[in-house]
């Protein structure tokens, strides 16, 4: 296994993600036999990293972990949990949340902890005096109940670099979505670059996309094949993240043993990509873009007469167009309705001054359309507040 260092602890790159695991298909119940083979297999391989959050799995993930774990002795492993901030129905009690995550654990301390899913959205919520929620968060820091702080972010690099800024001190790493995809996709080097220009540590989330990297479009994956014929589409994803220095964790969610043993397999010595490779990787990526090739050179923004923000429109445009999912509506969410994609005017100042002859009106019409129709993360969020309420025995 490969490890990297965070402030003296060794922490396995190869991290276990725990909000896929493989369920019963008759009681849709976990599978805690197969949880607990999988956990085996990761640990005598080398894993010593756990991430789960409070409303995965419906909020079952957390008991699941602490059980195929138990056999182990608690400081042989890392456990890393989530404070779900965005999916609160109201103000509740902070504390007493996080202790129905510490009692599901079986635990009285997480190594890590993250404010879970920082968006333009759910930034509000977590920096709203009324929610009370970095204030209470730090008090459990002190108290020893949390060693070390970080965050989970969705959002755009603009609200990393303010965020990261205003809490200068406060939080020791980010967790992000990057892969050779979103790292142009959703702007993923510039917040890895933003991070590490901070002094934190990066850790990562979805490095295969859900999937979509593992397993790759048949004429994608035969381009992968010419060098190694033996080598999985999804080891390529690993690799390449394995070249970034500063990223000390890398999730994955595995629920099959096959997948299990193949990303063991990529992580048990350094393999750096060839540049050859690296080429043809982004290459890959390029072809399953659908988007618009928008530089965020910012030479349109300036003429924009209702002073939308284009690059970050253009950018949560190329992620609709990618795949459509909750995330890329939380991005929309948290803007202010003159600055949403509907308020465009279609003057097309914008194109006249675009080098990249990019027609932002149009893709902004489109935008809008999406966004309209596209799936809500308001909708996912309400079962989410539902069960918080009745956790906390307010319903
Ligand atoms: S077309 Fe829309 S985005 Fe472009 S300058 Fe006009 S209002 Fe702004
Ligand atoms: S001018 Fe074109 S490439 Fe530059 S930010 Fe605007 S839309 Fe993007």
């Amino acid at each position: 296994m490969i490890y990297s260092d965070f402030q003296g602890l060794k922490l396995s790159r190869l991290g276990f993600g725990c909000m896929r695991f493989a369920s019963d298909p008759e009681t849709g119940e976990i599978d805690q036999k197969k949880v607990n083979e999988m956990f085996d297999l990761a640990v005598s391989r080398g894993v010593n990293y756990f991430d789960t959050a409070y409303p995965y799995l419906g909020g079952k993930s957390e008991g699941a972990m602490a059980e195929a774990l138990k056999k182990y002795p608690r400081d042989s492993y890392y456990i890393a949990d989530k404070f779900p901030g965005h999916s609160l129905p109201g103000p509740v009690d902070n504390k007493a949340l996080f202790q129905i995550s510490l009692d599901r654990c079986n635990t009285d301390y997480f190594d890590f902890y993250l404010l879970h899913n920082i968006t333009e959205w759910s930034v509000k919520i977590y920096e709203s005096e009324e929610y009370h929620i970095i204030p209470d968060i730090l008090d459990l820091k002190k108290e020893g109940k949390i060693r070390h702080l970080g965050f989970s972010f969705h959002g755009g690099p603009q609200l990393l670099e303010d965020f990261l800024n205003k809490y200068e001190g406060v939080f020791e790493f980010v967790q992000i979505q990057c892969n050779y995809l979103d790292w142009t996709l959703q702007d993923a080097e510039k917040k890895y670059d933003i991070i590490t220009k901070h002094g934190l540590g990066v850790w990562v989330m979805e490095p295969c996309r859900g999937g979509k990297l593992a397993v790759l479009p048949e004429d994608k994956s035969a381009m992968l094949k010419k060098f190694d014929v033996n080598a999985s589409d999804a080891s390529y994803a690993f690799r390449f993240l394995q070249g970034l220095p500063n990223i000390k964790v890398i999730l994955s969610g595995m629920n099959e043993v096959s997948q299990a043993e193949d990303n063991l397999n990529t992580f048990e010595t350094e393999k750096p990509l060839s540049e050859e490779e690296k080429s043809v990787l982004f290459e890959i990526a390029e072809s399953m873009k659908a988007g618009v090739p928008c530089t965020a050179c910012r030479y349109c923004c300036d003429g924009c007469p209702i002073g939308l923000d284009i690059p970050y429109l253009l950018s949560c445009y190329n992620d609709y167009k990618y795949s459509a999912s909750v995330t890329s509506s939380m991005r929309l969410d948290g803007l202010d309705e003159d600055k949403k994609p509907a308020a465009c005017i279609q003057c097309g100042q914008c194109s006249h001054a675009c080098p990249q002859s990019i027609d932002v009106p149009s893709a902004l019409a489109e935008l809008a359309e999406m966004y309209a129709k596209g799936p809500k993360w308001a909708a996912a969020a309400k079962g989410r507040q539902e069960s918080i309420l009745k956790d906390l025995g307010m319903k």
